[in-house]
């Protein structure tokens, strides 16, 4: 027989355990479906640690999600009385003029927000264990900082579980189809149907969304953790996370949270993924060489030899901007998608407005810049 629940979420990473969560403390009975372990590494929503932030230079639009998010991270860590986020702030770095220093000072401007500016040299005495390019104007973000990511999504699992949610692991969905008022799903073990069915697939929502030809591209993206040789990095000591924009690239990173090693990544460049069954999951030398250049150069406190790495999934949105909406055809049907690179810190926001559109089709969070409209002129690629 065929298993009945209200909403089935596809995919229960970062934003499919916010969805979840925030659907199952609204009383609906909720079924997310994982083809992994819960909380593994496979996806987009690993790797000890994301920047969060309020002073977005991505847009300003971003901003009143934000201070939404900040709330409901904070609900989440009471709830579960766990520790997921360090408010250690955040400095950036970057000639006056670039995306990352006018832009997160334009959001900051519009919005109210408490920034810092300041020259090089004053950064680099606060900070020692960090250095500025004389020609960078550095913004510092007080409220800014870090989120532990594993442990956020497993909270947002148990609470799930906790307030009745239903969630299986090792459990992939083949193919789903729906009428309007339902939908039909079904994985390698069962079918389910459920009034509404949200897709939060990440990297695979491509594949899960084939009839729209949504315009993403995956990207592999490498993390590299590197020893801490002098200094103070600890998260314990002040050190904040960073955030460097150069012509040839944007470099970020984190303090030291197990005392030894520092985790360091490139947000621009990647390489595109064909096929998500064959991901390279090795290092490369390729992989190692910007990153030890940017930590030589800025960073004299670690040793610009990776102790240890991870490969993670960015999925680009023609705009890096998310795509959250109805599907075209079914509104019973939910889309998150595209988060390029920048979506975790708003994981919690995004179940919200998903459980809002799973259960009344509308929803009152500023949601409109995200929708699937802007790339109507992308023309849909139907199978
Ligand atoms: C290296 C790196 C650094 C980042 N840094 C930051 C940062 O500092 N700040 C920030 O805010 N964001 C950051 N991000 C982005 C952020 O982590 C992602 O936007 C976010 O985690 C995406 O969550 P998701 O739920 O869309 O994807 P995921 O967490 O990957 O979840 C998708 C899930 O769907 C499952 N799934 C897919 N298809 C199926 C199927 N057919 N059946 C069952 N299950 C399925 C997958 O297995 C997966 O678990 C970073 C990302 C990476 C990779």
């Amino acid at each position: 027989m065929t298993a009945v629940f209200d909403v089935i979420v596809l995919g229960v990473g970062g934003m499919g355990s916010a969805a979840c969560q925030q659907l199952a403390a609204r009383g609906a009975k909720v079924l997310g479906l994982e083809q992994f372990p819960l909380v593994h590494d496979r996806g987009s929503s690993h790797g000890e640690s994301r920047i969060i932030r309020q002073a977005y230079f991505e847009h300003p639009d971003y901003v009143p999600l934000l201070l939404r998010t900040y709330e409901l991270w904070r609900q989440l860590e009471h709830s579960t009385n766990r520790t997921l986020f360090h408010q250690v702030g955040l400095a950036l770095s970057g000639i006056s003029t670039s995306e990352t220093i006018s832009g997160a000072k334009k959001s900051a401007d519009l919005h109210r927000l408490n920034i810092e500016e300041m020259k090089p040299a004053e950064a680099h005495r606060r900070w020692p264990s960090l250095t500025f390019p004389a020609e960078h104007t550095v913004v510092f973000e007080p409220l800014a900082g870090l989120l532990l990511v594993e442990r956020c999504v497993q909270a947002q699992i148990d609470l799930a579980q906790q307030c009745g949610a239903e969630i299986r692991s090792h459990e992939r969905v083949l193919e789903w189809s729906s009428n309007g008022t339902s939908v039909l799903v079904r994985t390698d073990r069962a079918e389910y149907s459920a009034g509404s069915l949200v897709v939060t697939a990440g990297a695979w929502a491509g594949q899960c969304l084939k009839e729209l030809g949504l315009p993403l591209e995956v990207q592999r993206k490498y993390v590299g953790w590197f020893p801490v040789r002098q200094g103070s990095f600890s998260v314990n000591e002040g050190m904040p996370t960073y955030f460097y924009e150069f012509p040839h690239g944007t470099f970020y990173g984190f303090p030291s949270i197990d005392e030894k090693t520092a985790k360091v990544a490139e947000h621009s460049g990647g390489q595109f993924v064909p096929d998500l069954d064959q991901i390279d999951r090795s290092q490369h030398e390729s992989d190692v060489t910007r990153l030890s250049a940017f930590i030589s150069s800025q960073i004299p406190s670690l040793d610009p030899t990776p102790e240890r790495y991870s490969v993670c999934l960015y999925t680009m949105s023609p705009d890096q901007h998310f795509i959250v909406d109805l599907h075209p055809e079914w509104s019973n049907v939910i889309i998150a998608t595209g988060f390029s690179g920048h979506g975790f810190k708003f994981a919690p926001v995004i179940g919200e407005a998903l459980a809002d559109l799973a259960t009344t089709r509308t929803t009152s969070l500023p949601i409109t810049f995200l929708s699937l409209n802007r790339f109507r002129s992308t023309p849909l690629r139907h199978p």
